[in-house]
């Protein structure tokens, strides 16, 4: 290879090699310094206020809650939809919510997402081929924006029991889309994957047998629609009805353990 042809290599591979590490290394530089930024005091009573599970973490939680949530707030965007003003309770509320899920492991805060539009209620969206989805609660668009309604985004945060989470719903959704489809199937860092799919297969399984026979189930009959509902919806009774789902169904309790690397039943 003569010089001409390395310098031309140079160019053509070298910068922009450099340029994607140099802009990696700048964004994990601004990261560290969000997540050691102090957290205000009006943010933590906007948590104790709005989001129960937040009284029940162990201290080194909050403390990664609070680090997460200066990151999330930086990278994403609030947009308010039908008069509703985003304000500092809307954005913490959500995002301590979505930020839960991503504790005590690694993550690149839901690289797909953007924006964050909020409704004040139940809403009409109109999807990517213009056709509208009516009386939704929450949305979330493969490698898109995540849509919700105030109204249930902040019911799921003050009851954190009942086994709803809209904003939980959705980030699963987010975190399943970050390697593909949704398929039930996310980024895998601490599960074998092997038995990841027979215990999520054989519960999906189970539960759409006891739906069609109408015998009543801890799980919500919306995770029978398909795999991508079953983990979103297995994700809410996880964290906010852990003890019932480690009686009715350790071995899911356990994968979501392993996945999400909390323990939520110790909480409470
Ligand atoms: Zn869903």
């Amino acid at each position: 290879m003569d010089s001409t042809a390395i310098y031309y290599w140079l160019i053509v591979i070298g910068i922009p090699l450099a340029v994607y590490f140099f802009r990696k290394w700048l964004k994990e530089s601004k990261r560290r310094k969000l997540y050691r930024n102090d957290f205000p005091q009006e943010w933590k009573q906007i948590l104790t206020n709005h989001f129960k599970l937040y009284q029940h973490l162990p201290d080194d939680l909050k403390k990664q809650l609070h680090g997460h949530i200066n990151i999330f707030l930086d990278e994403k965007n609030f947009v308010g939809y039908q008069g509703i003003e985003i304000n500092d309770t809307i954005r913490i509320t959500i995002a301590a919510q979505a930020c839960l899920l991503l504790l005590n492991r690694k993550t690149n805060y839901y690289p797909h997402l953007t924006n964050i539009l909020v409704y004040p209620t139940v809403f009409t969206h109109k999807n990517h081929d213009g056709e509208l989805h009516r009386g939704r609660l929450g949305e979330s668009w493969h490698r898109g924006p995540i849509v919700l309604s105030w109204q249930h985004s902040s019911q799921g945060g003050k009851n954190s029991a009942d086994g709803e989470n809209v904003v939980m719903h959705e980030f699963a959704h987010q975190l399943d889309q970050e390697n593909g489809p949704s398929d039930g199937l996310p980024i895998l860092q601490h599960n074998n994957i092997k038995q990841w799919s027979s215990v999520l297969g054989k519960e999906f399984k189970t539960l759409k047998f006891k739906i069609q026979k109408r015998e009543q189930t801890l799980l919500d009959e919306y995770g029978a629609t398909n795999p991508a509902e079953f983990f979103a919806v297995i994700t809410e009774h996880f964290v906010e009805q852990p003890r019932q789902m480690l009686k009715k169904h350790p071995e899911l309790y356990e994968e979501l353990r392993k996945y999400y690397q909390i323990n939520p039943v110790e909480w409470t």
